[in-house]
Order: C-alpha cells, then sequence, then structure tokens
C-alpha cells in the first residue's frame, strides 16, 4: 500500500505520540520528527544560561537564536536520536523534572513558537514525514495527509511517565507527575497561540485501554481507508 506522505500525531503529554509515531515511521519508511524536543531544547538552554523562563524577552530571543539539530544516534544508550542545542547533546537533559515544569510557559510565548513553527513547517514540506506535537495538524502542517490525535486520560499517562522513568533507572514521584501532567494540559490548551485541541478533519484515537500494536493497527486501518490521491 502506498502510505500518506505528511502525517501530524498530536495530543497531550504521555499520551503515546512518540512510542506510536516512532514505530510507525519505521515501519512505513517515514522520517520521524517530535517537535517537543525544540520547546524542550529553548527551555534547558534558558535554565542552563540562568535566563528565568518568566523573562519572555529573552525566552523568545534564545528561541530565534539557537541552533537546534535531531541527527541519527550517536550511542546505544536508548536514545531514539540525538538532539543538539548550539551543539550540546542535551537528549536526555532535556527529559528532566525541571524541563517539564517549565517546558509549558515557554513555549505559550508566541515568539518562541513563531520560531519554532517555520523550522517545522520547513522539515514537514520535505514530506515522508510523521510529525508528533500539539498544533501539527492545526497550525505546523494544516494540510497534512492523514492526522491522529492520541487521548488518554491524565492518570493513565501518568502511570505510564513513571514506568518511563523507573524503568530508565531514574527516580519518580507518581503524585508530583500526576501534578506536573495536569498543569502541562491546561497551559498546552488554553494559551492563546496555537492551543493544544484536535483538528477538525482529525481522527481522534483513545489509548487509555489500548495496546502499543492495537492502536498501530487502528491508523493502519484508518490509513488504508483514506488512501491518498
Ligand atoms: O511532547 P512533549 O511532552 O515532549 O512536549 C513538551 C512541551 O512542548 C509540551 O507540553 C508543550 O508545551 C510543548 N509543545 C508545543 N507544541 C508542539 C510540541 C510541544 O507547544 N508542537
Amino acid at each position: 500500500m502506498s502510505y500518506p506522505n505528511i502525517v501530524a500525531i498530536d495530543g497531550p503529554a504521555a499520551s503515546g505520540k512518540t512510542t506510536i509515531a516512532n514505530q510507525l515511521a519505521k515501519k512505513w519508511g517515514h522520517f520521524f520528527f517530535d517537535t517537543g524536543v525544540m520547546y524542550r531544547a529553548v527551555t534547558w538552554l534558558a535554565l542552563h544560561n540562568h535566563i528565568s523562563t518568566k523573562d519572555e524577552e529573552a525566552v523568545s530571543r534564545l528561541a530565534h537564536e539557537v541552533k537546534i539539530d535531531v541527527l541519527p544516534p550517536s550511542q546505544e544508550d536508548g536514545r531514539e536520536y540525538d538532539v543538539l542545542a548550539n551543539g550540546i547533546d542535551v537528549t536526555w537533559l532535556i527529559r528532566e523534572q525541571r524541563v517539564d515544569k517549565k517546558v509549558s510557559r515557554v513555549s505559550a510565548y508566541p515568539e518562541v513558537r513563531k520560531a519554532l513553527t517555520v523550522q517545522q513547517r520547513r522539515i514537514g514540506l520535505r514530506g515522508n514525514v510523521i510529525m508528533v506535537g500539539r498544533d501539527i495538524g492545526t497550525v505546523v502542517l494544516p494540510e497534512a495527509d492523514l492526522k491522529i490525535y492520541l487521548d488518554a486520560s491524565v492518570e493513565e499517562r501518568a502511570r505510564r511517565r513513571y514506568k518511563q522513568r523507573i524503568d530508565r533507572g531514574e527516580e519518580a514521584n507518581f503524585e508530583k507527575i500526576h501534578k506536573i501532567l495536569k498543569k502541562r494540559d491546561r497551559i498546552d490548551s488554553t494559551r492563546e497561540v496555537a492551543p493544544l485541541c484536535a483538528a477538525d478533519d482529525a481522527v481522534i484515537i483513545n489509548t487509555d485501554n489500548l495496546e502499543v500494536s492495537e492502536v498501530l493497527s487502528e491508523i493502519e486501518r484508518i490509513a488504508r481507508a483514506n488512501p491518498e490521491d
């Protein structure tokens, strides 16, 4: 079968977007691009440079100046790709809880979104891509051939994030994770620019009671039902 050329997968934090998109991209031979790493890289860089994430002007300047690269993995430590911010390997640093706590504030700044959206759109329009985020189907690539919105309850998402951290050998506190996720959901879905929401033409899948393999089959079924012209 011929696969959709440009695929947008949106949804709240820990709804399974990355896992699903990554596996689908391998199967379909598409390039997987997780736009969340860009917002995380800007947030990490601000914290690293002792810039307050409340300083919208300074953070926006950083977003316009930073060079973010997403490259094939250079190490076998469980990573799917390398993320470089101004040449620094931040692949794991951007997953720290201090970044989780501040990233939604940073990504609500209009100038930050403007700077990163331009780069994401340029990459997406090359095609043969599965792009993951919050606003891909609505703002970044409204012309996507297939739009999926993955959802799950906040409890299930907190459980998944907790397990991810434990599996990586990190310390994790379920209540804390649950609280941060809820706060991020609120900020991401109520911000003025490009809020988290499903595009009108997106297919919504609730992954609460689904295995990864079941979500993959469902997306393949939808792709088959909507073949490209
Ligand atoms: O997907 P991930 O959880 O890594 O994204 C981190 C944060 O980046 C989100 O909570 C959201 O605030 C922001 N983000 C965004 N738009 C995107 C991707 C991520 O606002 N397209």
